[in-house]
């Protein structure tokens, strides 16, 4: 008996392994998640029926530990873990108003934070969800345009700040348990950082496993996408998400909203209006959101409001009124509350509902266009505490 040499190989020759690590499941579409289990050794024959039982498990019941996934066989659970991971992004924060509104402040890969918040209501529960850290657009009332765009989110970053709440508020369903009618988190409302239109794949497939009927099941009249007039996105928006789409009008002079929300100079008013006239048909959907944030002096007059009604016409419409959020620093004051009510009243006697929003979570900063720099700012000042305490500053 001979003993073999021992093998050298030069290390050049040998294929390097990327360490890919885990894939996460969480964001990928039904046909993502099947390409991506017969790659890890899925018979082609039974990749659909695995998604369908994998999917069940992350989205309805909220299990993401491949252990507890029990219809499954026990060595095709263990397939699953060595190639595949259930992340969610990480809450590293959450403050609760006095109120009830929860903001939560959550980190994404690579370190970023974006900030999601709910709001509970007496019929609803609404989640208002981020889709982008920062914004590349630079309307001049908002927090969010003064920071500049870091990244989009993922399609998984986007759909784990739902899962994330879920978990908050000790939501999934119980197996036998009497199915619960009120859901406390029933409504997204896509009015967090960014610009949902300008990360539209992501927040389509975020919205579409949202949607599922075998998952999280919410409904497409409960999800409303907020955008700043990104007009090439909108018939998209209507055919290929079908959610309810609510529009940052906030002026009724091309001259007035090119300075409000600068994107007006691209796609100006009568452009927006005419992309919108086509929204309800095209998505099935029985009217459009105008967000019209109230500034003092600047487009808030009766002026305004009877030009607003004029533009609007034929649309079926509800003109939501929004308190401006003042920040420090901003360059507009909000508008008095006779004013606004004034402005409401004009919009009412035509014929379209005209809510003022309440300012909800005022005591922690969670309204809307100062998500996250409320939070930056806090964690600045504790750093100066520190600093001026002599002592090393929290991490
Ligand atoms: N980028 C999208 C969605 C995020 S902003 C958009 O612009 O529509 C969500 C809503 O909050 C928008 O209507 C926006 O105009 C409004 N908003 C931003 N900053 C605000 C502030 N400081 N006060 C009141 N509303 C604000
Ligand atoms: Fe961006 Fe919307 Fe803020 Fe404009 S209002 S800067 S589009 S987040």
């Amino acid at each position: 008996m001979t003993l073999s040499a021992p093998i050298t190989q030069d290390v050049h020759t040998i294929p390097r392994k990327v360490p890919a690590g885990p894939v996460n499941l969480v964001g990928l579409t039904r046909d993502q998640m099947r390409d991506a289990f017969v790659t890890a050794g899925t018979p082609e024959k039974q990749a659909r029926m695995r998604v369908n039982q994998v999917w069940q498990w992350i989205y309805h019941w909220g299990v993401r530990d491949f252990t507890l996934m029990t219809n499954l066989a026990k060595d095709y659970r263990a397939l699953l873990a060595g190639a595949f991971a259930v992340d969610l992004p990480e809450i590293v924060s959450k403050q609760v108003s006095s109120d009830g509104t929860r903001k939560y402040l959550v980190r994404i890969q690579g370190g970023h934070e974006v900030e999601t918040v709910y709001i509970p209501e007496e019929d609803r529960g609404t989640l208002c969800v981020s889709s982008q850290v920062g914004c590349t657009l630079t309307c001049s009332f908002c927090h969010t345009g003064t920071q500049r765009l870091v990244r989009n989110l993922t399609a998984g970053e986007i759909v784990g700040q739902v899962m994330l709440v879920r978990d908050d508020l000790g939501e999934w369903p119980v197996p036998g348990a009497p199915k619960d009618e009120t859901r406390l988190l029933s409504n997204i409302v896509l009015m967090g950082m960014g610009e949902p239109l300008y990360n539209f794949d992501a927040v389509r497939d975020a919205m579409k496993i949202a949607m599922d009927a075998e998952g999280l099941q919410l409904s497409r009249r409960r999800i409303t996408l907020s955008t700043s007039g990104v007009v090439p996105e909108i018939a998209r928006t209507a055919t290929e998400i079908g959610c309810q789409l609510a529009v940052s009008f906030h002026a009724t002079t091309d001259e007035v909203r090119d300075v409000l929300v600068p994107i007006n100079k691209k796609w100006n008013i009568a452009t927006l209006l005419d992309a919108l006239r086509e929204y309800p048909n095209l998505s099935n959907s029985e009217r459009i959101t105008f967000e019209y944030v109230m500034l003092d002096g600047v487009n808030d007059s009766d002026e305004d409001a009877r030009r607003l009604v004029k533009l609007i016409e034929g649309i079926p419409a509800k003109i939501n009124l929004i308190p401006f959020n003042e920040w420090p620093g901003a360059p507009y004051k909000r508008s008095s509350n006779n004013r606004i009510r004034a402005f409401a009243d004009i919009i009412y006697k035509a014929g379209y509902a005209s809510p003022i929003r309440t300012p909800r979570g005022e005591d922690i900063m969670a309204a809307c266009g100062q998500l996250k720099s409320a939070t930056e700012r806090a964690r600045k000042s504790r750093a100066q505490v520190a600093a001026e305490a002599g002592i090393a500053p929290p991490t």
